[in-house]
């Protein structure tokens, strides 16, 4: 029996530089190792943007992002794609899970504050779900049963948190229902924006986008933000901390090359138009099968959503057997009731 992996993105917009380094690069990478099941986490887009104008544009931008999955090489056959919204068991469990962790827990997490001051949330407007975020998390990741969630560096203290859920809901009913997930940061934990900011995110508008084309990146390479105190070519350069620097590291794959610049970098003898014309040139090569991906699946029509409906029915296999075994371990009545029901048997409420 493989082990599984559970990770995924909220369809806010199409996918960048920043998700590939963070947590894309793994799943392709452990697609054959483990059992993978990549979430379309609609319902976490909900938590700051429950309005209906927001809705309307989930359709446009699950595609967007289903599509990028498969043009980095995510393999429909091998791995499942779902969409978190058609799971009536994902709204289940996350009710359970919600018993399962305090307030101050959840209320003490950086991540919460900064996703409310970028959504302009104050402690007075700030919602409920918005507040349990990371239980909604958790339910995405213990609903198949995963034991590895590569993510980014931002998602650490959920996988934590998700955790903790796990172990005590195990200790509570007294099985252990479910496995306690690892964290694997991908390569570059937090990759920074174009703009030097220490996150790339599409809010930020600081981001390269997979789906991008060649001039977009030779673009947005040569507006990049570099070492600010080299007002000139010919003086010392800064290579530590400096964005055009780590891109080369992430996306450039001729050390030799990388590590030349870097060296004349340091001297001041090499110009950042060189430097950033290399970049965008290995940027561009690492993008081109990428592009060439996509270009197949987005001339079928219909093919994205036809992935989306298989992998979603997989998925909620899997969600009706673990809430069995959740309500099991339970002993809840209700789905007991229900279970009778199904069975056509009778439900009784006291033993006899
Ligand atoms: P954005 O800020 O662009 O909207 P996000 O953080 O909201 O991105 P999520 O859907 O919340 O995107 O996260 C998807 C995954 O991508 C998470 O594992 C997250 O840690 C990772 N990720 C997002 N941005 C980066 C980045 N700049 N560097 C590394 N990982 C990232
Ligand atoms: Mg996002």
């Amino acid at each position: 029996m493989k082990k599984r992996i559970l990770t995924g993105d909220r369809p806010t917009g199409k996918l960048h530089l920043g998700h590939y380094v963070g947590s894309l690069q793994n799943r392709v990478a452990l697609q054959d190792e483990y059992e993978c099941f990549f979430i379309i986490a609609d319902l976490h887009t909900l938590t700051t943007k429950p309005e209906k104008e927001h809705i309307e544009k989930l359709g446009r931008n699950i595609y967007d992002v289903v599509l990028d999955y498969l043009s980095v090489g995510i393999d429909p056959e091998k791995s499942v794609i779902f969409l978190q919204s058609a799971l009536p068991e994902t709204y289940e469990l996350n009710l359970v899970l919600e018993m399962m962790v305090t307030l101050p827990r959840l209320a003490r997490l950086p991540s919460i504050k900064d996703m409310a001051r970028a959504a302009q949330i104050n402690e007075e407007t700030m919602p409920f779900g918005l507040i349990g975020y990371p239980v909604l998390q958790a339910a995405d990741i213990l609903l198949p049963r995963a034991h590895l969630v590569p993510v980014g560096k931002d998602n650490e203290a959920h996988v934590e948190i998700t955790r903790e859920i796990a172990r005590r809901f195990n200790r509570l009913y007294d099985e252990e229902v479910f496995p306690i997930p690892d964290v694997m940061i991908g390569d570059v934990p937090t990759l920074v924006g174009t703009d030097g900011q220490a996150k790339m995110s599409k809010s930020l508008d600081n981001a390269i986008y997979l789906s991008d084309d060649a001039k977009t990146v030779e673009r947005k390479v040569r507006g990049m933000y570099t070492d600010p105190n080299r007002v000139r070519a010919d003086i010392p350069g800064r290579v530590e901390g400096n964005p055009v620097f780590i891109y080369h590291d992430a996306f450039n794959p001729d050390v030799d090359e990388v590590n030349d610049l870097k060296a004349r970098y340091r001297k001041g003898t090499v110009g950042d138009v060189e430097v950033k014309r290399k970049l965008a040139r290995a940027i561009n090569n690492f993008l081109d099968p990428i592009r060439e991906r996509r270009a197949v699946y987005a001339a079928e029509p219909g093919k994205v959503e036809e992935i989306l409906m298989d992998g979603t029915r997989r998925m909620q296999e899997e969600a009706r057997a673990t809430m069995h075994r959740v309500f099991s371990a339970m002993g809840l009545p209700g789905p007991l009731l229900r279970g009778a029901q199904q069975r056509g048997e009778p439900f009784r409420l006291l033993d006899v």
